[in-house]
């Protein structure tokens, strides 16, 4: 499956803002963007990157979908195809859109506490050590529904690595539609997202209008 395989806090700089796609290392001093951070980069990357720009509606609305696409680990058509899944659906697409994204097999397992950053959990999930419904899946873009509950395998839970992981991760706050239960390595989906469970910082309205042109 492709995916980025760049530098990836140059994304974190070039939207200029956090976007914690490393796991652990973006919340210590290190991460590259921290205030903490004494040698923290300014500006975008580039030759360029400290010269100041106008940006325009259009680079307005790219910089909206980059981010929302970047937040997800998704390539430009991965993206895109959640969009027009998006307009098939009732309701703003805006919305839909940032729903469907959120409701992949990866960002619902990283939501729950179960790995560092998106990236890590959709290779837990590739390398399959998770089950939904107590059935194996090996796909990260896999889209759950309410009520389907995501578990570690009986494998992975007997292991030191996993434990540790869930371990180090359970002080990140648990969205209110989904529910961890930690001791037994499973979450569940409690109930569909909606906009506001998403802290996406991000106005979706702009990808709507950069894709409509
Ligand atoms: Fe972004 Fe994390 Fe890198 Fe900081 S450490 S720039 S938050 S990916």
């Amino acid at each position: 499956m492709a995916r980025y395989t760049g530098a990836v806090c140059r994304i974190c700089r070039r939207e200029g803002k956090k976007m914690y796609l490393k796991g652990d290392r973006c919340y210590t001093t290190k991460c590259a963007i921290d205030e903490r951070n004494d040698e923290k980069r300014k500006g975008t990357p580039g030759q360029h990157g400290m010269a100041r720009k106008k940006v325009s509606e259009y680079g307005m609305q790219l910089r909206a979908k980059q981010t929302a696409r970047r937040y997800y680990g998704l390539l430009e058509g991965q993206f895109y195809h959640y969009f027009e899944l998006a307009t098939k659906m009732p309701g703003k697409a805006g919305e839909n859109l940032l729903i469907l994204l959120e409701s992949r097999l990866d960002n619902v397992v990283y939501r729950l506490g179960f790995a560092s950053s998106r990236a890590q959990a959709r290779q837990l999930v590739l390398h399959k050590h998770f089950t939904v419904n107590g059935q194996k899946v090996n796909i990260p873009s896999y889209l759950l529904k309410s009520g389907d509950v995501v578990a570690f395998t009986e494998k992975a839970r007997a292991n030191e690595t996993f434990k540790t992981l869930v371990e180090q991760n359970s002080g990140r706050t648990v969205p209110m539609w989904l529910s961890s239960d930690k001791e037994n390595f499973k979450g569940t989906i409690e109930r569909m997202p909606v906009r506001d469970d998403i802290t996406l910082d991000v106005e979706e309205q702009l990808i709507v209008e950069l894709y409509s042109k």
